[in-house]
């Protein structure tokens, strides 16, 4: 039996703490996927792609064209904590990055092995670095950790091998290869249609066809078609709200009209709301929400009931629609940092803005199928 009182508070060492904290940030390899597009789209890249193998847990590489990492600074690039993002609290409130906390290639690299084969403009040759556990390790072929001159293009590889080999209860708890790969293509699928001007594609290593690929300089509604398909495309209806307008309705009829002006781009509170979403005429399963609060692919059940709820008087019951809501809030208004992976954020005036976008949807669902009753009758 365990001795009477309480036992002896010990440190943690410190390889346990990071791999625990790892745990937290990389779920699956979907979620790895998500830091590391997220990256080169902070790497202003404008061609992502991602090579899988076994669903992502035997590999997971993502090549970009973006801005490279200098070559000094590789040597920290796999701590905890090192980010080129953020330096103080207060960068925060107007963070327009993804990133911010320098946790995601540590997280990795606790987790898997991990290594970069990176170019910047200025260099005149490619860089290659291994990591484990936050720190340069040799590759399998060399002798030292000091990263190695190699053949490359500008932009970044970043190539994730045998993830959660060393947390075997995490890998047990992963579904099929093929289900993963699922969760890899719908993460990717998303940001392909909040980023249309961004090439993706995604392929399973070995294969030459790829199970998703995106041109660049599209559109949002083209890019829907194209992933989702005709018969959700050719359904959509597309809204835009913004605080502006919600002040203009607020007015009573007598106000000045300079009061129309008041509200500044500079207000805090100021936010804009830009949706595509299927008609009467589509239904699905389930609802597919894609949704994007300042860029970031999140999910939130408020707002999904919300918008929910819109169409529980359109379709019949059991019936979802697809929605594609992109939402942008003055970054002081936002908190990014509730949820370890960040899938959640919270944000100020929340319920009055929902439902400010749901009213929106709701008036746009009436006025097409009542111009559609016309057109029937005439
Ligand atoms: P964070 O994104 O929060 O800064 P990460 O661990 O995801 O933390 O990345 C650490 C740093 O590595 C980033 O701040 C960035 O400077 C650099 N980095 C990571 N991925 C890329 C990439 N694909 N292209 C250029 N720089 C990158
Ligand atoms: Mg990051």
């Amino acid at each position: 039996p365990p001795p009477p009182g309480p036992l002896p508070i010990r440190r943690l060492q410190e390889a346990v703490i990071n791999r625990i904290a790892a745990g937290e940030i990389i779920h699956r390899p979907a979620s790895a996927l998500k830091e590391l597009i997220e990256n080169s789209l902070d790497a202003r890249s404008t061609s992502i792609r991602v090579t899988i193998k076994d669903g992502g847990m035997k590999l997971l590489q993502i090549q970009d064209n973006g801005c490279g990492i200098r070559k000094d600074d590789l040597a920290i690039l796999a701590e905890r904590f090192t980010t080129s993002k953020l330096s103080t609290f207060s960068d925060l409130s107007h963070l327009t990055t993804y990133g911010f906390r320098g946790e995601a290639l540590a997280s990795m690299s606790h987790v898997a092995h991990l290594s970069v084969v990176t170019k910047t403009k200025a260099d005149t040759c490619a860089w290659k670095a291994c990591y484990e556990d936050g720190k340069l390790v040799p590759p399998k072929t060399g002798l030292t950790v000091d990263p190695k001159a190699c053949a490359g293009n500008d932009g970044t590889t970043i190539t994730v091998d045998d993830l959660f080999y060393n947390t075997p209860t995490r890998l047990s708890a992963l579904r099929s290869s093929s289900e993963e790969y699922a969760r890899i293509l719908d993460v990717m699928t998303k940001y392909a249609i909040h980023n249309p001007r961004i090439s993706f594609v995604c392929k399973k290593a070995g294969s030459s066809t790829p199970d998703l690929s995106t041109p660049s300089s599209s559109t949002t509604p083209q890019a829907i078609r194209l992933l989702y398909g005709h018969s959700i495309a050719k359904e959509l209806i597309h809204a835009e709200v913004s605080s502006v307008s919600t002040n203009k309705k607020r007015r009573r009829p007598q106000d000045d009209e300079d009061e129309e002006m008041d509200v500044v781009s500079d207000d805090p509170e100021s936010w804009s709301a830009d949706a595509y979403f299927t008609n009467a005429n589509f239904q699905a399963k389930k609802t597919a929400l894609l949704l994007f609060i300042n860029h970031r692919l999140v999910e939130s059940t408020r707002i999904k009931r919300a918008l929910e709820a819109v169409y529980s008087g359109i379709l019949p019951k059991g019936a979802c629609p697809f929605i594609y809501l992109s939402l942008q809030l003055d970054p002081r208004s936002v908190d990014v940092n509730v949820h370890p992976t960040k899938r959640e954020v919270h944000f100020l005036n929340e319920d009055a803005i929902v439902e400010r976008i749901a009213d929106k949807l709701q008036e746009a669902l009436a006025s097409q199928s009542q111009s559609r009753t016309f057109e029937y009758q005439s």
